[in-house]
């Protein structure tokens, strides 16, 4: 199904509640989506209602020491903001993470290059991300084997359905345990309005 794994409410910076989040992402074709609100969990919690054929799976994006960080299938932040610590903290507790837009404007706290030497998995096109960056992302994830993410890192209902990633299972523990095991693949379409530039990217 498809699932953007990078998705922001109004328990950060966006500017949508989850609850018109999810129903935008469903209009959009999506299946599921993880809210990854910067450094919280709150909309996942405070999420009362359980959409019908729609999964919503629990994140955060986390701002460590190192660069952002998506962490989907946590309920509760990780102790820790350094970036070492949490990796182990990741590994022990079967979270899924990868380094969100790792090229991206110094604003945005990209992690660049340390991202490939530590993750299994990075965020290669993210859809508030300059395109030559995220063409980048993707060669480097490339060139050192890396699996990588297409996401649309919205921040509010229009963002959403362009970017996702195709994951297959029906449930969110389906889900998670694909994307654990690194079943899954990106959709490498670009919006319309970008289509001259992706007939030169891709
Ligand atoms: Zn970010
Ligand atoms: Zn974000």
């Amino acid at each position: 199904m498809r699932v953007d794994l990078h998705v922001h409410t109004n328990f950060s910076d966006g500017k949508n509640s989850p609850v018109e989040m999810i129903a935008g992402a469903k209009r959009a074709g999506l299946g599921a989506i993880a809210i990854t609100d910067h450094n919280t969990v709150e909309g996942w919690k405070n999420l009362n209602l359980r959409p019908n054929g729609f999964i919503v799976l629990p994140g955060t994006e986390l701002s460590t020491d190192k660069g952002h960080v998506i962490l989907v299938g946590i309920k509760d932040m990780p102790p820790t903001k350094i970036l070492e610590e949490l990796l182990d903290w990741v590994k022990d507790n079967n979270v899924f993470a990868a380094a969100a837009h790792v090229y991206d404007l110094p604003f945005r706290n990209p992690m660049g290059d340390y991202a490939f030497e530590v993750f299994k998995v990075i965020e290669a096109m993210n859809g508030q991300t300059p395109r030559h960056m995220c063409k980048r992302a993707i060669s480097a994830a490339v060139k050192n084997n890396i699996k990588y993410l297409c996401n649309s890192d919205a921040h509010k209902v229009q963002h959403l359905g362009t970017y996702y990633n195709n994951v297959p299972g029906e449930t969110a523990e389906e889900l998670m345990d694909n994307l654990l095991k690194g079943n899954f693949e990106p959709l490498l379409k670009l919006p319309h309005s970008f289509d001259f530039v992706s007939k030169r990217i891709f």
